[in-house]
């Protein structure tokens, strides 16, 4: 990626304004992924001065500032499922960077926390659009262009993730998260996909009959399968030892 100018708001309005001042403008987070891009962009709006690496816990649940990086969710006491599911993305010096909100607004399909708030029901807040969930934006995206400022994650009792990774730190061949009764199956390697209600009584193999799983260069759908099974195995086996039946 190249960048022409780069401005740093001290606040929404202001930044909103950049991001709208020109066609490609373009917020920047940790940065790990857009300077990846093949692209010249004329500006990009960094959200750094803005306060926005903070979690606050309220009465059923957290609200977590978009710039808030992944080893501040690491060592935060934020679900299990969310917590738990960047501990093995790349380094310490990578989760410093990294922020949850690049993760959300990436929408990447592989992504180990979009799957876990997936799970969740999380919520975002945009700038101007407002309030949305973190399902319907993942699949959907936005149609104008806005700036994620908030995310309202509930706190279950229960939350657990479990993914498999080739070698530690690598990006996930499959990944399965359980909110309450919720369950996202992500990595698939399309988009994470959730099932509500699941029926506790049943094995993993029936639960997961129905979802799809895909064959890329790194494994096959009868594979990934194999693993999502094993996986949520585990994961309804230390939910039936948290509940204690
Ligand atoms: C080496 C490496 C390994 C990784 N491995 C994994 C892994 O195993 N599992 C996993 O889940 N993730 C992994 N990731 C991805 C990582 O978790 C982040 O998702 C990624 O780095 C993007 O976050 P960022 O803060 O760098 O965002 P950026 O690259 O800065 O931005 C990403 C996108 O989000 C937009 N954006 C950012 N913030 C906002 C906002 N507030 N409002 C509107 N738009 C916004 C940007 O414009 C851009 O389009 C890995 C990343 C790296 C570099």
């Amino acid at each position: 990626m190249k960048c022409l100018d780069i401005k740093m708001p001290s606040d929404f309005e202001e930044a909103y304004a950049l991001l709208n001042s020109q066609k490609k403008a373009t917020i920047i987070a940790g940065g790990l992924f857009l300077r990846l891009q093949k692209q010249t962009i004329p500006l990009l709006i960094d959200l750094s001065d803005m306060n926005l690496n903070y979690i606050k816990e309220i009465k059923d649940g957290f609200i977590i500032g978009p710039m808030t990086t992944l080893r501040t969710i690491e060592t935060s006491n934020l679900p299990s499922a969310l917590k738990d599911s960047v501990k093995q993305i790349s380094g310490v010096g990578t989760r410093n960077l990294a922020t949850i909100g690049g993760s959300i607004c990436g929408r990447y399909p592989f992504s180990d926390i979009d799957n876990a708030l997936m799970s969740l029901n999380a919520h975002l807040i945009f700038y101007k659009s407002g309030k949305t969930s973190m399902r319907d934006f993942y699949h959907n995206g936005l149609i104008d262009k806005d700036i994620l400022i908030e995310i309202v994650v509930p706190k279950p009792d229960f939350s657990m993730i479990k993914y498999y990774k080739k070698v530690y730190t690598d990006f996930s061949l499959v990944n399965v998260s359980l909110a309450g009764s919720d369950l996202a199956i992500g990595a698939r390697p399309k988009r994470s996909l959730v099932v509500e209600n699941i029926d506790f009584n049943s094995s993993a193999r029936k639960i997961l009959e129905d979802v799809e799983f895909g064959t890329d260069f790194q494994a096959s759908g009868a594979y990934r399968r194999a693993l999502a099974e094993a996986l949520l195995e585990d994961i309804l086996k230390e939910r039936k030892a948290f509940y204690g039946s």
